[in-house]
């Protein structure tokens, strides 16, 4: 197998007449999404040359999923925008493409027109009136290699810009094979999608779905600022499997969403992103004993994840919850000091990853891949790339891999290194405690917290006095109605950072 489109055309001749994906408005068959990719490719295909990124600017929906199939059967990749960003972010991001074309959606006519592109702006709902041209879908498709890219993912860069991680169809499908048997995925689930298309937790929803015949439910993203309509389209839609951003779950508990209702289906709870509080995570485990949890791990340029664990005892607020171990044809191993190889229990290392699941880099921009992505230091020999995650973690005594922290999360503090994480452990196995983070606020040299929970910061101090070194207790704390959340869901602590920054600047 070499294009991931095997899967749609696979599943659209198992199951001609199942519904495939649906949104809130829209629903499509597999015979209908297939047909529809193809009219779409077919319309691109003379526009633009295969190997091409198509930006796509449209909401997450049925059409967008079409789409993106249609793109790949004229040859190109995808890369999904979010209209939401700031214009300024999207030109960047388009001039990183360098293309020439842009398809988007009769509504967002008013997005479309805030962006100073150049090029041509086609929209999917003319796209899909065309017909299919099967001879020119058939060259194509025979020029096609594994190792051509499938999609494009824009993260965040350090310098300010954003980097494009490019991921090819072999990365995809050697992680989805293992994937949906690993998790148990069939043609009977429901995949409940929460993620944008512009994250790539979306990409295990979308090919999940297309691998084993199953049904995918667009989640609309305003209901996760309305846990009840939240809980009632689970409910209706027959949601059976949920791989969401760790936040997500987190709001139906802080929010004491079960208390309203527990959609009865679900059977999988898989989760990524960010550490997941152990308060919260039991909350999900009491509600659904039978269910199989897992926590995923890892960045976008290793597609996806690289690391699972099951979860399969019971863990206590303030313990640790391991990432596991590496997915099939995967290497994960620990990097210390000197380029060292780390197997011992409880020291920390860089982790660092290996295999076909290593994305293409990131686009247009040689500099950044040259630097994450190198040489295995511990591999003369012959040409090894590895990708360098720049998260550090250590085995525990089970040889399970745990996360430790990001490598710019540890600090030095009063002579002392000390991982965030760690303090936020200790304040997170508070009964109180809803969810914490920790930033160190350098020009003030103190770790300041921002928390969720009632409880007042001299408890705060006084319980953690018996659980953390002096040095680790943080010198500032804020009580915080909700985290501010990042669009992919994640804790944003550049929010957090600045609100520390403005206060000093009023000061
Ligand atoms: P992204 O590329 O947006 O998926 O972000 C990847 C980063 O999120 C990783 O390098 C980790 O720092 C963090 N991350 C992802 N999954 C987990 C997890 N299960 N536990 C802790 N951190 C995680």
């Amino acid at each position: 197998m070499n294009n991931v489109l095997e899967y749609l055309e696979h599943s659209a001749a198992l199951y001609p007449d199942k519904m495939a994906f649906a949104d809130e408005t829209t629903r499509c068959t597999y015979r209908e999404l297939l047909e529809q990719a193809r009219i779409t490719g077919s319309g691109l295909a003379g526009r633009v040359q295969p190997g091409k990124p198509v930006p796509v600017l449209m909401e997450k929906s049925v059409s967008a999923v079409t789409l993106f199939m249609g793109i790949v059967y004229a040859g190109c990749f995808y890369a999904m925008l979010d209209a939401k960003q700031p214009a300024a972010r999207l030109q960047q991001i388009l001039k990183t493409l360098e293309c020439d074309l842009i398809v988007s959606s009769r509504s967002y006519l008013a997005e479309l027109g805030k962006l100073d592109f150049q090029g041509e702006a086609v929209f999917y709902e003319d796209l899909v009136q065309g017909v299919a041209d099967e001879t020119l879908l058939e060259g194509i498709r025979r020029q096609a290699l594994d190792i051509d890219p499938l999609y494009g993912i824009f993260t965040s860069g350090s310098t300010g810009i954003p980097k494009g991680v490019v991921v090819s169809h072999r990365s995809v499908i050697d992680f989805m094979e293992h994937f949906t048997d690993l998790f148990g995925i069939t043609g009977e689930d429901v995949i409940g999608n929460q993620a944008p298309f512009d994250f790539d937790v979306s990409v295990k929803d979308i090919y999940s779905t297309l691998k084993t015949g199953a049904t995918m439910q667009i989640i609309p993203r305003r209901m996760f600022s309305f846990p009840t309509q939240l809980l009632d389209y689970l409910c209706e839609r027959e949601v059976t499997t949920l791989i969401w951003a760790v936040s997500a779950l987190c709001i139906i508990t802080t929010l004491n969403g079960f208390d309203y209702k527990i959609p009865p289906k679900i059977s999988k709870v898989l989760f990524s992103g960010e550490v997941m509080p152990i308060r919260h995570l039991n909350k999900w485990r009491e509600i659904y004993p039978e269910a199989l949890f897992v926590n995923l791990y890892g960045p976008t340029e290793i597609t996806c994840n690289c690391t699972y664990y099951k979860v399969d005892r019971e863990l206590q607020p303030g313990g640790i919850l391991p990432i596991g171990q590496a997915f099939p044809n995967e290497k994960v191993f620990l990097l210390g000091e000197d380029n060292r190889l780390i197997t011992e229990p409880g020291e920390k290392g860089e982790l660092c990853v290996s295999g076909t699941c290593l994305s293409l880099g990131y686009f247009n921009n040689r500099e950044q891949t040259a630097k994450a992505f190198v040489q295995n230091p511990l591999n003369p020999y012959y040409q090894e790339t590895i990708y360098l995650t720049g998260d550090l973690a250590y085995y525990n005594e089970d040889r399970e891999l745990c996360f430790a922290s990001r490598k710019d999360f540890q600090i030095k503090h009063m002579g002392q290194r000390i991982e965030l994480g760690e303090v936020e452990a200790g304040i997170e196995a508070l009964q109180e405690i809803r969810r914490v983070c920790c930033i160190f606020d350098e020009a003030a040299g103190k770790i300041t917290a921002f928390y969720e929970g009632d409880i007042e910061k001299k408890e705060i101090v006084r319980q953690l006095r018996k659980t953390l070194p002096a040095y680790m207790i943080p010198g500032a704390f804020f009580r915080v109605d909700a985290m501010p959340l990042t669009k992919n869901g994640k804790i944003d602590r550049a929010c957090l950072k600045s609100s520390i920054e403005g206060e000093q600047n009023g000061r």
